[in-house]
């Protein structure tokens, strides 16, 4: 017989048991609280040059549109914090989630692992598994869920594990027993904003996702980066961690133990020369397999030259 604590505790221990950070659960309902403010964000064109975001703004907030007759949401965290860094201070910097493996096809493989055991064992009959792959949105399934509440970065954080995980999601038609949100811990802290180089964070935890730079340095495929930025970057070459490293519930945070989080052979050790000298070659080299191949050699060598203009 179908019994929904029962059968959410044990989706939520083999999530566990599979190497997952946390897992949650939240009712398949629709994103009402999101959609006034995916849709302002939209209109003041925060989302640069991501046309894409603009497309399927009911699936966004919608389960139902993406999984007929979805009923619940699970969501995971992965863990990727870590205490190494880059050996030469002076040189371009990467954010650390992209130091080892791309986290999609990892993460993808280990949900799946997940929906097969929530099939033989629970008794799914359909559901979609999702890593920053379709209109879902992640961080707001993951505050319903309970895993953490949106920071003033507009990122996922709980007390425990602070912001350094990803999330994904299965989008099932499974009656679970949802969680209830995490409380906001924020309070009266505001260092990720005063810390932001580019003033991309704005008050109601908003991001204006054209002046970040993550999105500058990776998702923004233009030929030249504005010249707004030219000495604001802090050195951040693919990614940035500024506002997650300010964040005070991310200094008690554990490193992660996955040997394929860990940062590829010579990636830390690259001094500023040699980061200046990178060719194709060894961009292939260095970056195999990494979340910084997503620039291709180009878009990294851009944003290279911009940071020694
Ligand atoms: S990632 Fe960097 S640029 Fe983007 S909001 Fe955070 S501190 Fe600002
Ligand atoms: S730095 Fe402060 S305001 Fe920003 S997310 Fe962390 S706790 Fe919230």
């Amino acid at each position: 017989m179908a019994n929904p604590v029962e059968n959410s505790r044990k989706i939520k221990d083999k999530a566990l048991e599979l190497g997952f950070l946390q897992a949650g659960i939240a009712g398949a309902d629709y994103l009402s609280e999101d959609a006034g403010r995916l849709s302002s964000w939209l209109d003041n064109g925060y989302h640069g040059t991501m046309g894409y975001m603009e497309n399927h703004f009911e699936k966004r907030l919608d389960p139902r549109k993406l999984v007929e007759g979805a009923r619940s949401v699970v969501v995971v965290s992965q863990n990727y914090c870590t205490r190494e860094k880059q050996l030469d201070e002076s040189a371009p910097r990467v954010s650390r989630y992209a130091f080892g493996k791309d986290y999609h096809q990892i993460m993808r493989k280990k949900l799946r692992s997940l929906y097969v055991y929530m099939e033989k064992q629970i008794g799914l009959h359909s559901g979609r598994i999702f890593v920053d792959s379709a209109p879902v949105m992640e961080r707001a399934w993951g505050h319903r869920a309970g895993l953490g509440w949106i920071g003033k970065n507009s990122l996922l954080l709980n007390r425990k594990h602070g912001s350094w995980f990803f999330t994904g999601v299965i989008i099932t038609d499974l009656e679970l027993e949802p969680d209830q949100p995490v409380k906001d811990y924020c309070g009266d802290c505001s260092r990720c904003i005063d810390a932001c180089p580019t003033n991309a964070i704005l008050p109601g935890k908003v991001v204006d996702a054209s002046r970040c730079i993550s999105y500058l340095t990776i998702e923004n495929r233009e030929a030249r980066l504005p010249d707004e930025f030219r000495g604001r970057m802090q050195n951040w070459a693919f990614g940035c961690d500024t506002c997650q490293d300010v964040c005070p519930w991310n200094n008690n945070a554990h490193s992660h133990c996955e040997t394929w989080l860990n940062p590829r052979p010579g990636l830390l050790e690259l001094s500023l020369g040699e980061w200046k000298a990178l060719d194709e070659a060894e961009f292939d080299r260095i970056f195999k397999g990494t979340a910084v191949k997503r620039t291709r050699y180009k878009g990294l060598r851009r944003n290279i030259d911009f940071l020694s203009d």
